[in-house]
């Protein structure tokens, strides 16, 4: 008997012994001290897989998956997508039917270089932390786009990156300086490729592209020396094309500064000269853009996201390629809320959820050429969301305050990071209160468990043998205040 069927033997015997959860309650109540026995009784040795999010709907672009599958988690991993999955092979399985399971979704333009103390600056009060804003929208990497330069950037890593649950990455910004505000972003001297790669080559993996924005002067200078830098140090480029600049076109931005593989973000904001003039479509410059292979980046923000953009981009073929927040002080209570909020407007525009999922997951890994991310591979880092559907009548906010209405709303219910539990909604992870936790449940904790109990021996205990659910009165009245009778005396 190999050990797989050792622990397949073990769980059926533990089943007969205690009935289903349902009643298992119960049997615990006649004799809490057999069924403390009985779910003890896993044998020696690891089961396959800690974690088993069972039947849901698997998005996984990828991999080209679509389909209702079970998603099993070993040691941080993906281990296995399949078909189905035997529940017994897990020390914990969640039940998310009726749900989509996606791959954690990536968010590449953000701002989190918070708590310097800087007054109007991305380098500051102008950026948000990130753990406030990630997992409970199913976001497990996020990129600063720009906020710190090469010359700040260790001051960045130190206060956020390392310090965040979120998986923080960043593109440095061309500007030394980063984004402190005007009088730093279009200083053009301190806009240097060599710094900046070099920055951005100590940290493979961590730095992942390079970034302008805001710039408002006539000059090429931050696009040429981004773009430098980027092919010094192999990453891409973000741009932000920054005032609208009769000196300096869109059509030569995207036709002959950027390279295939750099990412036009704001891409739907109508600013910059996105559209055609006569058809309301992309601009010439749009498609060649496209046609060159340049990613286009939603980047919604406080100001960066219209209707009468998108929607008639949109209608001409246009998409996005990767839809992102730009998440800061100013854009996340304004028409942009948060990472699934603007996913939601392009299921409003009519995209498909899959389509949708591709552009918050697969889309942005490969832009920042992370592609151990974004994706549900077997070996891959299980970062994992955990989406149901809301339908009804919402409205959607643009950067206009015009709205468009829509029938459906994604709810973000378990946010999974390196194969823990992150976020959970509505407690589908959650053990029964009052129910002692079985072995698995205790082997699974170290997974499962969003906060181990600190203070764990204080806690009140049932004692052996004493009635759990029907007879027992939790906190007997006595008759006395007990916050009058502790009070010390005066
Ligand atoms: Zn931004």
């Amino acid at each position: 008997m190999n050990l797989r069927m050792l622990y397949t033997y073990a769980f059926i015997t533990a089943i007969a012994f205690t009935g289903f959860t349902t009643q298992r309650m119960d049997a615990q109540s006649a004799n809490s001290s057999a069924a403390a026995k009985s779910s003890d009784v896993i044998p020696p040795g690891s089961p396959d897989y800690d974690l088993l999010l069972k039947g849901g709907h698997v998005i996984d672009a990828k991999n080209n998956i679509d389909a209702v599958m079970d998603v099993a988690i070993k040691n941080g991993k993906i281990a296995a997508v399949a078909n189905d999955i035997r529940a017994d092979y897990a020390l914990k399985t969640v039940d998310v039917k009726g749900m989509y399971v996606t791959p954690g979704l990536i968010d590449i333009h953000t701002h989190v270089y918070a708590g310097t103390g800087e007054r109007g600056s991305y380098a500051g009060d102008l950026s948000v932390y990130p753990d406030g804003f990630t997992f409970r929208t199913g976001v497990t990497t996020i990129v600063d786009a720009g906020s710190s330069g090469w010359r700040n950037f260790p001051d960045f890593k130190d206060r956020i990156i390392d310090r965040s649950q979120t998986r923080v990455l960043a593109m440095l910004n061309i500007v030394g300086s980063g984004m402190r505000g005007g009088k730093f972003e279009n200083n053009t001297a301190d806009m240097q490729a060599e710094p900046t790669a070099a920055m951005a080559m100590k940290y493979p993996g961590v730095i992942v592209g390079i970034k302008s924005a805001h710039f408002t002067g006539p000059e090429w200078t931050p696009y040429e020396q981004a773009v430098k830098a980027g092919n010094i140090a192999h990453i891409p480029v973000m741009i932000d094309f920054g005032a609208r600049r009769i000196e300096r076109p869109l059509y030569d931005l995207l036709a002959k500064v950027l390279r295939p593989g750099d990412i036009y973000t704001h891409a739907f904001s109508g600013e910059r000269g996105e559209q055609d003039f006569a058809t309301g479509g992309p601009s010439k410059a749009m498609l060649v853009g496209r046609q060159r292979g340049i990613y286009f980046d939603v980047g919604h923000g406080q100001a960066s996201f219209a209707w009468f953009t998108a929607i008639p981009l949109y209608q001409a073929g246009f998409h996005p390629d990767s839809i992102s927040t730009d998440l800061h002080i100013d854009s996340m209570n304004a028409g942009m809320k948060d990472m699934l909020n603007v996913g939601d407007k392009y299921l409003a525009i009519g995209m498909p959820l899959q389509e949708v999922v591709r552009d918050m997951t697969w889309n942005p890994a490969k832009e920042i050429l992370q592609t151990q991310l974004g994706n549900l591979s077997v070996g891959a880092i299980a970062d994992v969301a955990v989406i149901s559907m809301a339908h009804g009548d919402f409205g959607f906010d643009d950067a206009y305050s015009t709205s468009l209405h829509g029938n459906q709303k994604m709810v973000c219910e378990l946010t999974v990071k390196g194969g823990k539990v992150v976020y959970d909604l509505n407690a589908i992870t959650g053990d029964p209160w009052n129910v002692p936790p079985g072995r698995s449940t205790r082997e699974a904790a170290r997974w499962s468990k969003l906060r181990e109990r600190s203070f764990g021996a204080s806690h009140w205990k049932p004692l052996p043998g004493q009635p759990l659910i029907k007879d027992w009165t939790p906190y007997p009245w006595t008759g006395v205040d007990e916050d009058k009778v502790n009070q010390p005396a005066k």
